[in-house]
């Protein structure tokens, strides 16, 4: 029996002309596999407004979250018009749709209505106050989660619609998380049960279930999100969870690419890499894939693609165990922000990194990573990196905050904070293969370097700078990838 688990992004579900791939690639795939499974993410843009929505309604702010839901309303509307869909699907769609936003009105309603957290009384206990920050969190993930949930009913009805057996399934039914809101962790143990009891007899039968991306329940039911770009993450969990032989994951580009095209122009698909050096290039920042999706496909050795849904007929990217014949050299390079604090004093590094996770979690719900750290007998360096599923501008909001409360507390008042750039280039046994860091140092020239490591698992130099230095050293760094590729 073979199972394939196949995730299709927000800008191949947020169009018609993406939808239309989506069908035929469905169509051709179901003749060749026992078992289809489907994840998909919100259209794309949707999380960002439905955050955006929920931000203002804890703000009270009514109007503007109503103007943001029927903005949304109207995007999924007007793409349902435009798709082949008989008159009673249509309709029942429709009436789907209108369901779930005026459920979801009444959650923004709730929090609307809540206390904000800077009211809450002064007689609260901390765990009154840590489950009512619970509760505010757990309404928030709900929110967000309905673009999959719209997503999912969109998808499924074009399948029906192409006599294709097929129904939205809510991840909520069957993944199994946590309590971290805004980035939960799956219990592969339950979810598996589930798989096994409430998805295995539909998948026997041949239905191709559509299921949400990135979301999913804790054990009392609530809804959980897996952090940004977490449908990835989805598709792992269910290959991992239902036995896939492959899960492969649809994007709107052609794979892993040596560089991010939109920095540089003249980077180019990488056909195969290892789990590890994937891993490498999700967690340093190529935001093509969630960076906690690697490790469960790794353990069970799942091979993994990546393709571009527009041009099925390209390879992509393939990823799968090491193989030394094909795998020399360099791959990658990847550039984000990350956070840099600096003392005058030399001394443990424990106060300002507890400082820093602190901070994160209570404006994201994730923690941070220390990655690298340097000490001499006067002065001290930190650099953190923030998960790209934080979200886009949880760097810039965390320093503000952690620039307040460095300014609040005498235990950290030496140190200072900024945004320094973390370029990591990656390549097989680069911890090694010293001849190839000592090509990329040569290359960078008298570039002043703030600190740099080579990562634990081998495949990974990473090197700090400040962040006008973070093009030119992207761009020297990717010229030895091309030479040495
Ligand atoms: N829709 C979610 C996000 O935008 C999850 C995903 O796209 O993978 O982060
Ligand atoms: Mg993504």
């Amino acid at each position: 029996m073979t199972t394939l688990v196949m995730k299709f992004g927000g800008s191949a579900v947020g169009m018609t002309i993406g939808l239309t791939q989506v069908l035929s690639i469905v169509l051709f795939e179901h003749e060749r596999w026992d078992r289809l499974l489907l994840v998909v993410s919100a259209l794309d843009g949707v999380t960002d407004a439905l955050l955006e929505a929920a931000h203002l309604a804890q703000l009270s702010n009514r109007r503007g979250y109503r103007r943001i839901v029927a903005n949304v309303r109207q995007r999924h509307i007007a793409l349902i018009e435009h798709l082949p869909l008989g008159v009673t699907e249509r309709n029942a769609l429709q009436a789907d749709i209108d369901q779930m936003l005026f459920d979801m009105l009444n959650t923004c309603q709730t929090l609307a209505e809540t206390p904000d957290n800077e009211f809450a009384t002064n007689t609260e206990s901390d765990h009154e106050n840590e489950a009512r920050q619970k509760e505010t969190l757990a309404r928030i993930n709900a929110i967000v989660a309905v673009g999959e949930r719209l997503a999912a009913r969109i998808v499924a009805a074009l399948l029906r619609q192409n006599q294709l057996r097929s129904v939205a399934i809510d991840a909520t039914d069957l993944i199994i998380t946590d309590d971290v809101f805004n980035s939960a962790t799956p219990n592969i143990e339950l979810t598996r049960e589930r798989i096994e009891n409430n998805l295995a007899p539909m998948l026997s039968r041949k239905i191709i279930p559509v299921i949400t991306g990135f979301i999913g329940s804790t054990t009392a039911g609530k809804t959980t999100v897996l952090g940004r770009g977490g449908s990835d993450y989805t598709a792992s969990v269910l290959g991992v969870c239902a036995n896939a032989d492959e899960v492969w994951i649809w994007t709107d580009v052609d794979g892993l690419m040596t560089a991010d095209p939109r920095e540089i122009s003249a980077a180019q698909n990488i056909p195969t890499l290892s789990y590890e050096e994937a891993a490498e290039l999700a967690y340093f920042g190529a935001r093509i894939l969630h960076s906690r999706m690697i490790e469960p496909l790794r353990e069970r050795q799942i091979p993994l693609r990546i393709r571009n849904v527009f041009k099925p007929q390209q390879p992509g990217t393939l990823i799968q165990r090491s193989n030394p014949a094909l795998s020399a050299g360099l791959k990658a390079v990847t550039s984000i922000q990350g956070l840099g604090l600096a003392a005058r004093h030399s001394g443990p590094l424990s106060a300002v990194s507890l400082l820093v996770d602190e901070t994160l979690f209570k404006l994201t719900g994730t923690h941070a990573d220390v990655t690298l750290s340097t000490q001499s007998s006067s002065e001290s360096f930190v650099c953190f990196v923030i998960p790209t599923t934080a979200g886009a501008d949880a760097v810039h909001r965390l320093q503000i905050d952690v620039e307040e409360r460095l300014l609040s507390d005498p235990f950290v008042s030496q140190w200072s904070v900024r945004s320094v750039n973390i370029t990591t280039v990656i390549g097989t046994q680069l911890d090694r293969q010293h001849y190839l860091t000592a090509e990329i140092l040569m290359n960078l020239r008298d570039t002043p370097i703030l600190t740099m490591a080579h990562g634990p698992s081998g495949c990974s130099l990473s090197i700090v700078t400040e962040m006008d230095f973070g093009e030119p050293v992207l761009s020297r760094i990717h010229d030895v990838i091309l030479r040495n590729g």
